[in-house]
């Protein structure tokens, strides 16, 4: 049947599903498709679709009847999806084990079902996790076109921060320097380095510098990222007045590490910091933080001020996008 579908090269393909999916314009009732080269995602509205996409008419098939988690229970459940992996955050036991029946029973492409066993905690920000379906906690995930190995038992991995990282990601132009402070798997450090940014990633978790490495190989980008298993207060001095970028996506304790993001900043450095603050004033700690650190060596200028999520009941995860110009 002819429907509208946008049209892009295969390579492209992941990368416009996202952005399609985030408008909510994917026709799930037809299959995305390739043929003659391209891949043909079909759209719902096309008056909808962002100008740098085409949209054309082409026959696709229609899509056959899916049977999701939700078919198969009596209540609509709330869960993540991390590469293979489904995340659930149930604190009933029976109603987590009905939970990953009904996912492994379902058609949904899923090796593993973990629950959240504890908060992310100590130094790594790592959770525990009680394995509900599958054999191990290792997965890929892919997130706007980049691919990443982790192993959620091992690191912190959050899927929910995806369009937040796009954002910033955005940003990124060719051939600047980018710093992550807390770098993880890389999920700013891939992006950026895919971008053409010169890239060094630093993490204190070993397990999570090793998958950067493996994440920059997965991806292409070698060449453009450097991976470092370190305190970042301990690297700081080696990359002083390095920056064009920094990322610090430490909340709760991002503030103790300013003196170091400000050794790293060169000249004019965009510092993208990440907090989680009561929601009464989400973003004056961070400001009057980083003006502490940063004045009067630099002139700050804040240029965005985020709210990235709902942390807690009156707490926000925010973000501040901060021009330091020396
Ligand atoms: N940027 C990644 C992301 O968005 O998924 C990871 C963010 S996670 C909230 C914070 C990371 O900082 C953890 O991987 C942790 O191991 C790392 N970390 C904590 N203290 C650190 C320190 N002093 N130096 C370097 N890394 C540190």
């Amino acid at each position: 049947m002819e429907v509208p579908c946008v049209r892009v090269p295969p390579e492209e393909g992941e990368a416009t599903r996202q952005v399609l999916a985030e408008a909510d314009l994917i026709a799930d009732d037809f299959e995305i498709t390739v043929a003659e080269d391209w891949l043909y995602v079909p759209v719902t509205d096309p008056e909808a679709v962002p100008d740098d996409l085409e949209v054309v008419s082409k026959d696709v098939p229609e899509r056959e009847t899916q049977t999701t988690p939700a078919d198969l229970l009596e209540f609509e459940p709330s869960y993540e999806r991390l590469g293979d992996v489904v995340l659930l955050d149930e604190d009933d036991p029976e109603r987590a084990r009905e939970l990953a029946d009904a996912v492994v029973a379902s058609d949904l492409p899923v090796e593993t079902v973990l629950n959240k066993a504890s908060k992310v905690k100590g130094e790594t920000r790592v959770r525990e996790w009680e394995l509900l379906a599958g054999e191990d906690t290792e997965t890929v995930h892919r997130e706007y076109g980049c691919e990443f190995a982790l192993d959620l038992a091992e690191v912190y991995f959050s899927p929910r921060l995806a369009t937040e990282r796009n954002r910033v990601a955005e940003q990124v132009a060719d051939g600047e320097r980018a710093f992550d402070m807390f770098a993880g798997v890389g999920p700013f450090v891939i992006p950026f380095a895919t971008r053409g940014a010169d890239c060094v990633g630093v993490d204190v978790n070993e397990t999570a510098i090793t998958y950067l490495r493996e994440n920059a190989r997965r991806n292409g980008v070698t060449d453009r990222v450097t991976a470092i298993n370190d305190d970042v207060r301990a690297v700081a001095p080696d990359y002083a007045d390095w920056a064009d970028r920094i990322v610090m996506n430490l909340p709760h304790s991002a503030d103790d590490f300013l003196e170091s993001a400000v050794t790293i900043a060169g000249d004019d450095c965009i510092l993208h910091y990440y907090d989680i603050q009561h929601e009464d004033d989400p973003f004056g700690p961070g400001e009057d933080a980083i003006r502490s650190v940063a004045e009067p060596e630099y002139e700050v200028t804040v240029a965005t001020r985020r709210t990235v999520r709902s942390y807690a009941p009156h707490e926000l995860n925010v973000c501040l996008d901060v021009c330091l110009e020396r």
